[in-house]
């Protein structure tokens, strides 16, 4: 069985939807997992906002006109006045169950709960459409089987007997589709896999259900090989490793999840990325297996903050990176980047909330510099250090940026550098001439 994700630019709008409905009703029996309809889980962010900030009128307002969009999107949709009423009642109790939450006390709980009703919506008006047109599909409530362990990681054991349970309800049915996105905590508390975290849903179901592909159906052809909105003359990759395709869905190719990746790694079920908008383009699969030699893509992560620690006291000493990891791990900070000499040591981070404290406590072991505003740009591929003049070539494009950074060797797949946020453009450009279009 086939395990499909639809975003929610592919689910964006009526029209989009019944694209989907053609391209899924081939007779085989599926599993489709869809997000919310695109724009509005940053709507219920926005609503959820006002409520902590105890203004019911200014979520009343934006609930409103959420609802009233898709009072539009249903006419559009169905073509029949008992569908249309079936699906206008659905919609009606999830807006009405939305308002319930501006009278009382608003909590992290009370959001998971609004958030969760974008997927909810979406997946009841698809199924719905499907049925009008005559198409055996069910609804399969994520909230039955979806479900986070006590360290907030989805608990792959419960996932795959509930689904299991789920699905033997409905052996005749052609489709099954559910929601992305949304699941149960270890208390039963709804809850979610965090924002893009559809892929990551389509990955665990895959896994649970030992599907033979995955595929997350987006609206760009594949996984570029380089920032199509930075550079000019970017290309779909056909193939990916899953640890090529982790690198750069971390290191900013958004059209991935990077959670996405490890279920279907470890399952080894290939991901295949396709396109809503040419459903027949080729797009680019993920799969255990290595192309030889070859340099994939480049991906660049701005908001990057460097951080150096120099001290003579590393010289000869044990135990010092240790020390410094401690006080990151102390603030809940994750370093992406390293770089270390027998003096210094130079991270990496995204998150800097906690940066003064960090700072403080790193002063304690040495000199700490900070750079603001900086850029990781990273080059993928089979770049195994016994590869000869793949990383010169990479570097030869650099020639002309200020490096602060650079790391190779972390990984079999990887080069990073560490720039400035203003030279990344050039940098990509520089890279895509050199690397994909041989231009020096
Ligand atoms: P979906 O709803 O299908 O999951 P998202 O809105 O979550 O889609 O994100 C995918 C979008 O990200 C695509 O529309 C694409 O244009 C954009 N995008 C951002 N960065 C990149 C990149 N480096 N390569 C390709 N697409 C990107
Ligand atoms: N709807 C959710 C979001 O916008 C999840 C997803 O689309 O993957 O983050
Ligand atoms: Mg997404």
């Amino acid at each position: 069985m086939k395990v499909l994700k639809f975003g929610g630019t592919s689910v964006g709008s009526a029209q989009r939807m019944k694209e989907v409905a053609k391209l899924i009703t081939d007779g085989e029996q599926k599993i489709v997992v869809l997000s919310a309809m695109s724009g509005t889980t940053n709507t219920l962010v926005e609503i959820s906002d006002y409520l902590y900030k105890k203004n019911p009128e200014g979520a009343n307002e934006i609930i409103n006109k959420l609802e009233a969009k898709y009072k539009q999107h249903l006419d559009e949709l169905f073509a029949t006045q008992e569908y249309k009423e079936k699906a206008a009642e659905v919609v009606k109790a999830h807006f009405n169950y939305i308002r319930s939450y501006t009278k009382d006390l608003f909590t992290l709980f009370e959001e998971k709960v609004i958030l969760a009703q974008g997927e909810l919506i979406s997946t009841n008006m698809v199924n719905l459409y499907l049925q009008e047109c005559g198409v055996k599909s069910v609804l399969i409530p994520a909230l039955e089987f979806m479900r986070t362990d006590k360290n907030a990681e989805p608990d792959p054991v419960y996932i795959k007997e509930k689904l299991a349970a789920q699905l033997e309800l409905h052996p005749e049915a052609e489709i099954y589709i559910t929601q992305g996105f949304i699941c149960r905590n270890a208390y039963g508390e709804i809850d979610n896999l965090q924002r893009g975290g559809s892929d990551y849903t389509a990955s665990l179901i895959g896994a649970a259900v030992g599907a033979s592909e995955i595929q997350i159906w987006t609206d760009i052809d594949g996984m570029h090989n380089n920032d199509p909105r930075v550079v000019d003359k970017t290309e779909p990759v056909r193939h990916l490793h899953f640890e090529e395709a982790a690198e750069l869905a971390y290191f900013g190719a958004k059209i991935l999840h990077p959670t996405c990746i490890q279920p279907a790694k470890y399952a080894n079920i290939p991901v295949r990325l396709l396109n809503t908008m040419d459903p027949t383009a080729p797009g680019t699969m993920i799969s255990n297996e290595t192309e030889k030699g070859k340099i994939k893509a480049v991906a660049a992560k701005d908001n990057i903050t460097a951080i150096k620690i120099k001290s003579s006291r590393m010289l000869l000493a044990h135990g010092f990176l240790r020390k410094v990891f401690e006080i990151f791990e102390s603030y809940q900070t994750s370093i992406d980047m390293i770089c270390t000499s027998e003096v210094g040591v130079s991270v990496t981070v995204d998150n800097t909330k906690h940066l003064n404290e960090i700072m403080d406590d790193l002063k304690k072991y040495g000199t700490v510099t900070v750079d603001h505003d900086m850029c990781i740009v990273c080059v993928v591929g089979d770049l195994e250090w016994e590869n000869v003049g793949f990383e010169a070539n990479a570097l030869d494009a650099m020639r002309n940026i200020p490096v602060r950074m650079i790391s190779f060797g972390g990984s079999n797949y990887n080069i990073s550098f560490l720039i400035r946020e203003c030279d990344k453009k050039q940098a990509l450009q520089a890279l895509s001439d050199q690397l994909f279009h041989n231009k020096k």
